[in-house]
């Protein structure tokens, strides 16, 4: 048995680059603290707050909710309500809900739940289908993450969130950042930075408080404090996503040369402070459909919504009309064949 670096009690936890075990109490200790340090380090939080925390229901969001609320309870300043996307995946995200519900009920937490039946006018499981018969050229994931992203930032702006926190840990940052020199965009690769503002005033400030944790601590994290139940969900959708072929390939390399994930969060930063500041990432536009902050003249959640078929014809044709006049705006929609 493997005895706490710090106390007599057996270990749980063995971090594989600083070679320390922690038994329960001194990893939660441990994990907290490291939490409470990527906020300050990247000054995350101000004064006076109302965090929407992002909530999936799944483990790294209800252990990121967990902690936000701890930390708002010793800050009167600080108020915190989850927000869950349900995007209407048959199977899958009833299961997540429910652990939203628990935890939401047991802490006495705020919690919405907004559906892209609500947001978007179909859930994820229509569009896709709809997708499909309209031959459009995305998965399901494509749809999937920028819905996800425009319904978080509405419900956030009508609860007058001033900050929205979202899960993503070093893994995610890590598969993200090579996905996306593989897709060769790089305007993505410098969104990943721990904390995103813009000099759209409207566009509000999203933090990533576990970007240097890694998903194996943030999942025993929620385990441990027996927030989720250990059962294993997964999207259906998964087989056509490539960020699986990459986490796995990737936790192959982490569990042969430990340190690889941080090496290449390390190059992530490197690259991002060198490339600051590029055109392409301020949401400096204010979508001309739905009125978001964007870094287009059409959001990509307008994009697909007008290409599904989700955009009533007279918008879509006083649009049409619109870039009869404006040659920016005809390219931009050519591109995407609208016209
Ligand atoms: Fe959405 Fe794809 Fe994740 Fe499923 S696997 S929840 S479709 S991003
Ligand atoms: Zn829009």
């Amino acid at each position: 048995m493997v005895k706490c670096s710090f106390c007599e009690k057996p270990a749980v936890y063995i971090n594989s680059i600083s070679k320390l075990a922690y038994c329960k109490r001194h990893f939660i200790e441990y994990f907290e603290r490291r939490a409470r340090r990527t906020l300050r380090k990247y000054g995350m939080l101000r004064e006076e707050e109302h965090i929407v925390v992002a909530t999936s229901g799944g483990k790294d969001s209800i252990g990121l909710l967990h902690i936000m609320i701890k930390l708002a309870r010793k800050n009167p300043k600080w108020r915190v309500t989850a927000v869950l996307v349900d995007e209407g995946i048959k199977g899958y995200r009833e299961k997540t809900i429910e652990n939203l519900v628990k935890y939401a009920e047991r802490f006495k937490v705020d919690y919405v739940i907004a559906s892209f039946r609500d947001y978007i006018g179909m859930s994820l499981d229509e569009i896709v289908l709809e997708g499909r018969k309209r031959s459009l050229p995305y998965m399901p994931c494509s749809y999937c993450g920028v819905f996800r992203r425009y319904v978080l930032s509405r419900v956030a702006r009508e609860l007058k969130a001033t900050v929205i926190a979202t899960a993503h840990n070093m893994d995610d940052i890590v598969q993200t950042y090579l996905m996306n020199i593989i897709s060769n965009s790089w305007d993505r690769v410098l969104a990943l930075t721990p904390v995103r503002e813009s000099e759209n005033s409207e566009f509000i400030r999203r933090i990533k408080p576990f970007y240097e944790i890694p998903e194996k601590e943030s999942a025993l994290y929620a385990l441990l404090n027996g927030l989720v139940k250990p059962e294993f969900v997964q999207c259906p959708y998964v087989k056509y996503n490539i960020r699986f072929t990459i986490r796995k390939m990737l936790n192959e390399l982490e569990d042969k040369y430990p340190g690889v994930k941080y090496g290449l969060l390390r190059s992530l930063q490197t690259i991002t402070s060198f490339l600051k500041s590029p055109p392409g990432i301020k949401e400096r536009h204010k979508c001309i459909v739905c009125g978001e902050p964007s870094s287009q003249r059409i959001c990509r959640a307008c994009l697909y919504r007008i290409q599904l078929g989700l955009v009533e014809r007279e918008r879509v044709e006083s649009i049409l009309k619109l870039a009869r006049e404006d040659k920016d705006l005809e390219r931009f929609l050519r591109y995407y064949d609208i016209i």
